[in-house]
């Protein structure tokens, strides 16, 4: 039987399968039945950036065993996504390859395409979009619209980094040891109209709301956690002078008879009244375009400003005020009290400042406040706008007359020419007056667009929504489609570790949405039932980087290793609250498993045919085909309950130990009688098939091409139904009868 026994050829099976999916549109997004369970699984939204890396690999390859395994127990599955296809990296790759953005886009997420199906991603592929789609961003303007008419979007200055040579403003990562990246000249701060989106209103929802999310991992809620910046204390109101009172907190309620000073924060809303004196409202002034946020969080160089005014401290005495932005930094925008004996940032801040008082001041006549529970959070509303081409158009125009006015619903979208080559310099869209120039909304008059776009993090805001609605039904239902209520919230989300921010801003706004009408539906305003944040792919301890030269390329292992191995490795080396730090020790483990349980399954296969019926040998191991029984019952148990929990290197575990287990069987067979009978034999590739179905989440393309020479029928049957689940238990009631 040596020369007939196909070997593992992966790229054969592979493309065999895949082109099998394809033709049966295998995992096109079904109807859900009476009572099925609709699950909405939901991958990270990759960037168009023009390949997957590792990152991606782990990510997906976690997201489709579960969506897999989700079929397979009978459940609905929508596995879905969109490009994340606007912003800064696709514009500044397509102004260094003096490429169009949207060609570039368009180019990159074709690959990421192929590159996926090379890998047997199961995704609905008719769903898949890109952001940067006119009938996409059409609905991020409306939203724009209708947070903006809710009260949650609002213009204020910000301050930004600017290049006198190419007359534009930088993002972060595009100013490198205070020069510009394009043309290295130094750039300096200035102050412009930004729009922000406020998220106060929700802070505490989505703080409370953390106790009830219990489908999350402990990785997700700590992002979030993180996030909110949640301090607990108390406060109380302090007399200043012309009768003024400020409420002042404290996270030290032991120790507030030690207070030194008051810290204030430059955004608090009633600041202006301390910074009445015009040496402090210029100093004040200067701080808030000082680009502050640089340096908030070190006490020793934060900016502290020095209001000449106090308050009557909580143990008498007086207290005086000082603005800094650290306050920002730790509570939000509030005063807080200083308190140098029990804090090391406020002894900084004391240090510096000459009016700080050396000694609590204390025996002073006045009535302590009295102190109430109080919390504070650090997260704090954020821009949403950039002066940059690649991006949403921002649905509004200055008018002369009506000043600014939203453009309405109906006459969505503001097109983005798409014929823009970016240089970096000057403001493309500014200098285009098809583009610049229109009427205004309201009076009809001459107006001007707004040139600014929204930075995609806004776009981000929603982008977990399209795949819930069908492609035809966009166009008009995108936020009021039928299916939304099917499918939403997410049954599962499963992303990097560095989307914390994304998800916490989502679900700031599935909230704004509830409120305001269209998710009504989500009481909660929770837009992911359930959550898993995986840590990054590193290689030699190391982050991958083209710098560091230890970039490892999926395509490469894919072409040499096939997929099975590559997605096998990948689930298998790390579990998903650690860092996976490639090796090939991992790629090696899963291909001697594939290649060995693949000889394994076809040998046993030839040899059961030649198997004797010996009735008497078969009832001497009736027990050990028992035995086996019981080792597939447990082990089957384990991989289901590795897989509710998306534990998949657990699961992958012990799916190569159910093989040893079979193997186990078969040497104790052999001992006591020297061979196996046709009912061991039978009982045997019953095992194998079960493991093939165990094994078909993670290594889909080997399973199945195991099952079908195990005698199975090639379609969506091939695989399912999950052993030990209510429909394999329908499907064995059925044979029966
Ligand atoms: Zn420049
Ligand atoms: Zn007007």
């Amino acid at each position: 039987m040596s020369g007939e026994r196909p070997s593992y050829d992966a790229a054969e099976i592979e493309a065999d399968r895949q082109a099998a999916w394809a033709g049966r549109g295998a995992f096109e997004t079904p109807e859900p039945g009476d009572g099925q369970a609709a699950v909405y699984v939901k991958p990270s939204s990759p960037f168009t950036s023009g390949n997957l890396h590792m990152g991606h690999v782990r990510d997906y390859a976690i997201g489709d065993a579960y969506a897999r395994f989700r079929r397979a127990r009978g459940d609905a599955v929508l596995f879905g996504f969109g490009f994340d296809a606007f912003g800064l990296p696709a514009e500044m790759a397509a102004i260094e390859r003096g490429v169009r953005p949207a060609d570039w886009v368009e180019r990159c997420g074709e690959r990421m395409l192929v590159q996926m199906k090379r890998l047997g991603l199961s995704f609905d592929y008719e769903r898949a979009f890109y952001s940067s789609d006119e009938d996409q961003y059409r609905w991020s303007q409306w939203l724009f619209v209708t947070l903006l008419e809710a009260g949650l979007i609002y213009r204020d200055d910000a301050t930004v980094d600017w290049c006198d040579t190419c007359q534009t403003t930088l993002a972060a990562l595009q100013v490198e040891d205070g020069r510009c990246w394009r043309c290295h000249d130094p750039v300096r701060l200035i102050r412009r109209p930004t729009w922000f989106l406020r998220v106060s209103p929700y802070l505490e929802e989505n703080d409370r709301n953390l106790d009830r999310l219990t489908d999350w991992d402990e990785l997700s809620l700590k992002t979030q956690r993180y996030i909110l910046g949640r301090t607990d204390g108390v406060e109380f109101d302090l007399q200043g002078p012309d009768g003024r009172s400020l409420t002042v907190f404290s996270p030290h309620s032991g120790s507030l008879a030690a207070a030194r000073f008051v810290l204030l924060s430059p955004r608090h809303p009633e600041v202006e009244p301390w910074a009445a004196e015009a040496a402090v409202a210029e100093r004040l002034d200067e701080l808030r375009s000082g680009g502050w946020e640089r340096s908030a969080r070190d006490a020793a160089a934060v900016p502290v400003i020095d209001t000449g005014a106090s308050v009557a401290g909580p143990a008498g005495g007086e207290l005086p005020v000082f603005v800094s932005p650290l306050v920002d930094a730790r509570y939000g925008p509030t005063a807080a009290l200083g308190i140098p004996e029990v804090d090391e940032a406020d002894a900084a801040i004391a240090a510096r400042m000459p009016r700080a008082a050396s000694e609590p001041p204390g025996g002073g006549p006045a009535a302590a406040p009295e102190a109430r529970e109080a919390t504070r959070y650090r997260a704090y509303d954020f821009s949403i706008s950039r002066q940059r081409y690649w991006g949403t158009p921002i649905p509004v125009v200055d008018c002369e007359e009506c000043g600014v006015v939203p453009v309405p619903a109906e006459e969505l979208p503001v097109r983005l020419p798409r014929d823009i080559e970016p240089t970096g310099e000057g403001n493309p869209l500014a200098e285009r007056a098809d583009f610049l120039e229109a009427p205004c909304p309201r009076c009809g008059g001459p107006a001007r667009r707004e040139t600014d776009t929204l930075d995609c993090h806004f776009d981000a805001l929603w982008l977990w929504v399209p795949a819930a609605v069908p492609p035809e039904g966009r166009a008009e239902e995108m936020f009021s489609h039928p299916d939304l209520k099917r499918w939403l919230p997410s049954e599962r989300l499963v992303a990097g570790n560095d989307s914390g921010g994304f998800v916490f801003d989502q679900r700031v706004v599935t909230k704004a949405l509830r409120d305001i009408g269209p998710f009504a539906f989500l009481a909660d305003g929770e837009p992911f039932a359930g959550c898993l944040f995986h840590e990054m792919v590193i290689a030699d301890g190391r982050k991958m980087s083209k710098h560091l030269g230890n970039v490892v390329d999926p395509d490469e292992l894919v072409a040499e290793h096939g997929a099975d191995t590559v997605r096998l490795a990948v689930l298998y080396a790390a579990g998903p609250a650690k860092a996976l730090n490639w090796n090939d020790g991992a790629l090696r483990f899963a291909s001697r498993f594939l290649n060995g349980l693949w000889d394994y399954t076809h040998e046993r296969i030839a040899a059961a045919a030649a198997a004797p019926e010996d009735a008497e040998a078969a009832a001497d191991t009736a027990f050990i085909r028992e035995r086996l029984g019981k080792w597939c019952e447990n082990g089957v148990g384990r991989i289901t309950a590795d897989l509710e929990q998306l534990q998949m290197h657990k699961a992958v575990r012990n799916v190569t130990r159910l093989l040893e287990r079979v193997q186990d069987y078969e040497k104790r067979i052999v001992k006591r009688r020297g061979a196996l009978s046709r009912p061991d034999f039978e009982a045997l590739l019953e095992a194998l098939a079960l493991l093939a179905r165990v094994l078909a989440p993670f290594a889909p393309h080997a399973a199945e091409r195991l099952l079908l020479a195990l005698g199975g029928e090639d379609g969506e049957e091939l695989t399912g139904p999950w052993p030990g689940s209510p429909a394999a238990a329908e499907t064995a009631g059925a044979a029966r009868g």
